[in-house]
């Protein structure tokens, strides 16, 4: 199978602003951003989608949130940001190489669940 254009990034086969990394994962700036801070938290080890994670995933799952939280403390926006995961086409997801959307910047209406 081709490689992601995550992957891609993640191998600095393909420029991206890198706005965090460590061991596991990395987070970029969305290219097409839906908010003023749109971030994308992305592990290294690729899994299409959420759906495929597996039980020997859970720590780098875990590890998923708690870099939203760290990037969101670093970047002075901790009070405030919205975690979006789409799983499946259906549900409007085009890269298979699963991600954290993380969205701040702007308020979110209660009712609104998409960006
Ligand atoms: P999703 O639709 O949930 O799979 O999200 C994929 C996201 O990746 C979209 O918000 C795109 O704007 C973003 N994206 C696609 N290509 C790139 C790229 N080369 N660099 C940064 N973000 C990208």
């Amino acid at each position: 199978m081709a490689d992601s254009i995550f992957l891609k990034i993640i191998n600095r086969e393909l420029p991206a602003e890198i706005v965090y990394e460590d061991e596991h994962c990395v987070a970029i700036k969305d290219v097409a951003p839906k908010a003023p801070i749109h971030l994308l938290i992305i592990p290294r080890k690729v899994i299409p989608r959420l759906s495929d994670a597996q039980p020997k995933d859970l720590k780098l799952l875990g590890h998923m949130m708690l870099t939203a939280g760290e990037v969101a403390r670093r970047i002075g926006v901790e009070d405030a940001f919205r975690l979006i995961v789409n799983n499946g086409s259906e549900a409007g997801q085009t890269v298979f190489h699963l991600h954290l959307h993380l969205l701040a910047g702007k308020s979110f209406s209660e009712s609104e669940l998409g960006f």
